[in-house]
């Protein structure tokens, strides 16, 4: 246990630790050791950007899918899933009610190959010439690298795309065979050298997830040193083959939100929708644990219950129009700030 302890404070140190030892700090999560690294993370988070929380404007462009992710509510073989697919005027009404509201990042987030790489060029320069003082997010999946670079000279600065999991074997339970670990990891790299800003992440307790393959997720964070990274529980939907799976927990999400922190501290952590669902404070948990980022969904509201990647998703009804006031309040019970900006990694 005192081993644990040590290693803790030898990853605040150095911001490394080797695979065995992140095994060990994870097979010794308990309530003590949580808070000692919780309190950590919220300093060195706090240290950096302050009290201060960044948000970013989610626009979920639509639920049509080419993949058959086996946790996903919107894979392709769903029949239960009412697809939609956001049109440009759709989204630039999306983005005009979101720079009113004080968002200065737009995400467009949707299931994989929904629309034509000229569509997206076209919709990022037309956000761009809009709102020259807005980061432009997308989180369309895997493409080439040529598309890639073309959103990217459209205007398009971050993107993300979780990795899933850092080990090949973990990743072929969770995806069908014609998905590729290994394209899925060029594509953060081919997104890296372009120069986006890279996401990546995980969901903690995805099934057939271990102790081991987390350490491997955390020190495929260490060395790929993305800009943000998106953590959450895995929730089961069901209408998917995990529908019986066990869901993910608050605990071991925030412990490891809080280990990303000391990891790489200047990092951007969202506390996600996701670990809200699992929990009602979820997301000021995770901002005490080290998160600095909020995502408040600013999809049009006749379409969030569609975008069901999983069950009870919380902000999908009429009375969730306003996400962003509800967050503020959320972040001001905490002590922290929701702030108008780009919100771009400090370096
Ligand atoms: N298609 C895009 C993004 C859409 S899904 C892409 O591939 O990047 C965004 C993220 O939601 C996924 O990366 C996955 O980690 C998460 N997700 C999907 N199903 C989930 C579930 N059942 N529970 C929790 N998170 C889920």
């Amino acid at each position: 246990m005192i081993e644990a302890y040590r290693l803790v404070d030898k990853l605040e140190r150095e911001h490394s630790l080797s695979l065995s030892e992140y095994k060990l700090l994870i097979e010794s999560e308990n309530e003590a050791l949580r808070t000692y690294v919780s309190n950590k993370a919220k300093t060195v988070a706090t240290s950096i950007y302050a009290n201060f929380i960044y948000v970013r404007g989610l626009i979920e462009v639509g639920n049509y899918c080419r993949n058959d992710c086996l946790y996903c509510g919107i894979r392709k073989s769903n029949t239960n899933c009412d697809r939609y697919i956001l049109d440009e005027e759709d989204i630039l009404n999306c983005c005009k009610e979101g720079y009113d509201l004080g968002f200065r990042t737009f995400v467009l987030q949707g299931g994989e190959g929904i629309y034509k790489k000229d569509f997206v060029t076209s919709i990022v320069q037309k956000i761009h010439v809009l709102y020259p003082d807005c980061a432009i997010t997308l989180s369309l999946g895997e493409e080439d690298k040529e598309t890639y670079k073309e959103w990217f000279d459209a205007g398009a600065n971050r993107y993300l795309l979780r990795h899933e999991t850092a080990s090949k074997g973990h990743y072929e339970k969770l995806h069908p065979e014609n998905m590729s670990f290994e394209h899925r990891m060029q594509c953060l790299r081919d997104l890296k050298n372009i120069g986006y800003q890279v996401g990546c992440g995980f969901m903690v307790g995805s099934p057939y997830q271990t102790s081991e393959t987390l350490a491997m997720d955390l020190k495929f964070i260490e060395t790929f040193k993305p800009d943000m990274c998106g953590i959450g529980p895995f929730i089961s939907q069901k209408d998917t083959p995990f529908r019986d799976m066990k869901s993910g927990t608050l605990n071991q999400t925030l412990f490891l939100l809080s280990l990303i922190r000391l990891i790489q501290p200047n990092i951007l952590l969202p506390a996600t929708t996701a670990l809200g669902t699992i929990d009602s404070k979820g997301r000021e948990k995770g901002i005490l644990a080290g998160a600095n980022v909020v995502m408040p969904n600013l999809s049009p509201v006749s379409v969030r219950k569609k975008y069901a990647l999983y069950d009870n998703k919380i902000c999908t009804g009429e009375e969730s129009a306003e996400c962003k006031n509800c967050l503020s309040n959320r972040m001001r019970s905490i002590g922290y700030e929701i702030v108008t900006d780009r919100g771009d990694i400090k370096k």
